[in-house]
């Protein structure tokens, strides 16, 4: 985890942590203060509207519900130690493998050494039948073993492949928004860094868009969370629907989504802005429950472009500027940002005559 607050800032967010707990009579543990501590911040949206139905509900916070809400969103640890458990599995999986690999090349050395003696046997002309007979009974012996190896053998492959799912399974689930079922904030920085080696890597562009729907707030307040919800739900399958091939559509964060668009001009990146911003302008929001007509929802979107080598917090911070341009001066359009250092907005007579 990340933080990126000041000495200053760190302090009063803890300080107002602790003051809620005590409020609440909320023991001061690692775990809670954890909880409390990112509450405060209002960076987790998801937290923040779980806490706040709960304190809107009057509920008590006692033991039981504190460390639910740890485990829910910040056991990390149990999803670390959930994988190093699988991983653990698999290891001793192979090592049973290896052994039973070894077992198998030892009793083919056996068998090897007594079909050996058999043969020094009859050139010494020992009696044919027994011979025969005891080899026939090494050959079965192996026959067996055999057998119960690629049972083994079945047994472990099958093990194995069903931990390897289940990682698969784990990791996914770690990877994607609950709510809207696309790639959540942790694959987003994970796409973002491996878009930018690759881009640096082959000389290819990045561009990348951060989108904002238009007064949400207001929109949830008039039709209820619930609604707001499946706004949010149709915004990241109409994204998903815009995006193709390797761009990464997701959520990051609250009613804010981006996409990562690899190989892209920020002229490009800004047509595609333009298709998405259309196909939501075509998309009319249906209250499910009642069957009500709510018009439409507009967003605003910043496209911005990566400079080989810069922080890649500078990229989203300016694509995101572009983004608040689209908002100060007409939502529901979009706005290329200029390149670092060029100023965002033109400037302003005063500034140009001095
Ligand atoms: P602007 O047009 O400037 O973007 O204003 P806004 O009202 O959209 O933006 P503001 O930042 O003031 O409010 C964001 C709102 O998004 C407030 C919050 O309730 C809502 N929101 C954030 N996450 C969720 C969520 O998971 N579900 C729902 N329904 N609403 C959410
Ligand atoms: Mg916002
Ligand atoms: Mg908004």
């Amino acid at each position: 985890m990340e933080y990126s607050e000041s000495r200053e800032q760190a302090t009063e967010y803890a300080q107002s942590a602790l003051k809620k707990m005590e409020e609440k009579g909320i023991p001061a543990n690692p775990n809670n203060f954890t909880v409390w501590f990112h509450y405060v911040t209002g960076k987790y949206p998801d937290l923040t509207r779980t806490i706040e139905i709960l304190l809107g509900n009057n509920k008590e916070f006692t033991g039981t519900r504190n460390a639910e809400l740890f485990q829910k969103f910040f056991a990390f640890d149990t999803e670390g130690a959930a994988l190093n458990d699988a991983t653990d599995k698999i290891q001793a999986e192979l090592n049973a493998i290896l052994k039973n690999i070894g077992a198998a090349g030892g009793n083919a050395a056996t068998y090897g050494k007594t079909l050996e003696t058999f043969s020094g046997d009859m050139n010494s002309g020992g009696d044919i039948k027994e011979i025969i007979s005891k080899a026939l009974d090494a050959t079965h012996e192996m026959e067996k073993r055999n057998k119960a190896l690629v049972k083994k053998f079945n047994a472990s492959s099958m093990e194995v492949n069903q931990l390897k799912e289940d990682l698969e399974d784990m990791r996914r689930e770690a990877m994607t928004d609950g709510l809207t079922s696309i790639p959540n904030r942790k694959l987003f920085d994970a796409e973002l860094r491996r878009a930018a080696m690759e881009a640096m890597e082959k000389g290819h562009d990045l561009s990348l868009l951060m989108l904002d729907i238009d007064y949400f707030k207001k929109f949830n307040d008039t039709h209820g969370h619930q609604v707001g919800d499946q706004v949010l739900k149709l915004l990241a399958a109409t994204l998903t629907s815009c995006v193709k091939g390797q761009d990464t559509a997701a959520r990051y964060g609250g009613e804010e989504f981006s996409v990562i668009l690899p190989n892209t001009s920020l002229e490009d990146a800004a047509h595609v802005a333009e298709g998405i911003r259309h196909r939501i302008s075509q998309k009319k929001v249906v209250n499910k429950s009642t069957g009500q007509d709510l018009g439409q929802i507009t967003i605003s979107i910043g496209a911005g472009k990566f400079e080989y080598g810069e922080p890649l917090g500078q990229l989203i911070k300016r694509a995101d500027a572009a983004m608040y341009v689209v908002k100060r001066t007409g939502k529901g359009g979009y706005e290329m940002a200029p390149l670092p250092g060029a100023p965002l907005d033109p400037p302003d007579k005063e500034t140009e005559a001095e």
